[in-house]
């Protein structure tokens, strides 16, 4: 197979959280998606777009998504030129590197976070650099300086949780000399958020995603928010028609109903601040969550046991495979209900 690149043939590619089949005899609590349905808003507006004949699925798309970037742009109180949609942020992560970095030159991220900046910084043929944690949550050893391409910082961090506090995003934003990346993929469940450094820095970016707050990973929506400059960039480099139509109908539905969609935010934090203290009553450790999840280990630091314990009970939960997180478990935020039953089962597992 000396056809391919080297840097393809030998890479392991990302693997997803698993979507089981039969999906409605799970508790599904193992890839962060929502437990509630959009906004009946987003259904409508799909099924107008389809129309009763499909004729308008003859045409193309907007390519820019015009109306998205419009109404994202006054719902966070950017002009739209600082906006670009993205098809999933997964789209526009890719992109980033794209943009920035050459085949050779580096990039870094934080481990543990989102893996999938590594496989697509491999695709690319960029070397990555891990910045581990410190036990407060800090990056260590992070250079006075430092002098890479990109940095992706995903905060709230996944898979723990926790949040980085704004003036400590602010340091690191002047200590890189490339772009800083905030991946805020669970900002929407956090009681704080740094979008408004995109203002302050001209080389921090931020991201953010449809999939997980509102409820919409099965349309693939994500945007991130730049400078124009950066903007500008990654329109050159994406799919002209990145996103479909139904996508465009149901995201502009989705932003458009803000009340639902608080109302959907705030469910989940509930259930999480509940699930959150059940857990430390039992004896877990959880470290406290801005997300739609929680990073758990159970009192014998077994994350497997109770993993399988769970999977026997048609319980899904994320077992990691990094052996720094193997003593936990990350749990999805579902409804309260399918949260009751995983206490339930949880505590009878022991
Ligand atoms: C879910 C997730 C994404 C991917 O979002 P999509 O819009 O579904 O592509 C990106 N970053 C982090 C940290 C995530 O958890």
């Amino acid at each position: 197979m000396n056809r391919l690149r080297p840097n393809i043939r030998d890479m392991k590619g990302y693997v997803p959280g698993f979507q089981p089949d039969d999906v409605a005899s799970w508790i599904k609590l193992n890839t962060n998606e929502n437990p509630y349905p959009p906004s009946p808003r987003v259904v409508e507006a799909i099924y107008e777009e389809v129309g009763v004949d499909g004729a308008l699925l003859r045409t193309y798309p907007s390519a820019s998504s015009a109306k998205l970037r419009e109404a994202a742009g006054e719902l966070y109180g950017f002009d739209p030129s600082w906006i670009i949609m993205a098809n999933g942020s997964d789209e526009v992560l890719n992109n980033l590197i794209r943009a920035c970095a050459g085949e050779g030159e580096e990039i870094a991220l934080v481990h543990p976070s989102y893996s999938y900046y590594a496989t697509l910084a491999e695709v690319q043929g960029a070397r990555v650099r891990c910045f581990g944690l410190t036990d407060d949550f800090r990056i260590a050893d992070f250079p006075e300086r430092y002098e890479g391409k990109l940095f992706f910082l995903t905060s709230p961090n996944a898979p723990l949780g926790f949040a980085f506090p704004q003036e400590y995003v602010e340091e690191l934003a002047q200590r890189c000399s490339g772009l800083l990346v905030i991946d805020e993929a669970y900002a929407d469940f956090a009681d704080a958020n740094v979008m408004e450094l995109v203002k302050k820095y001209d080389n921090v970016v931020v991201t953010r995603t449809f999939s997980k707050s509102y409820a919409l990973a099965g349309m693939r929506l994500g945007l991130a928010i730049a400078r124009p400059e950066i903007i500008a960039a990654l329109d050159k480099i994406r799919d002209h028609y990145n996103l479909d139509r139904l996508a465009q109908a149901a995201c502009v539905a989705a932003l458009q109903d803000q009340p639902y969609f608080r109302n959907s935010c705030t469910r989940i934090r509930e259930t999480r601040e509940w699930f959150t203290q059940e857990l430390i009553a039992i004896g877990y450790q959880v470290i406290p969550s801005q997300t739609n999840f929680v990073f758990v280990s159970p009192p014998d630091r077994n994350g497997k046991r109770v993993y399988e314990a769970l999977y026997g009970r048609k319980i899904l939960v994320r077992l990691l495979s990094d052996p720094l997180l193997a003593h936990g478990l990350r749990i999805s935020i579902g409804t309260r209900e399918e949260m009751e039953l995983t206490l339930a089962a949880l505590k009878e597992i022991g």
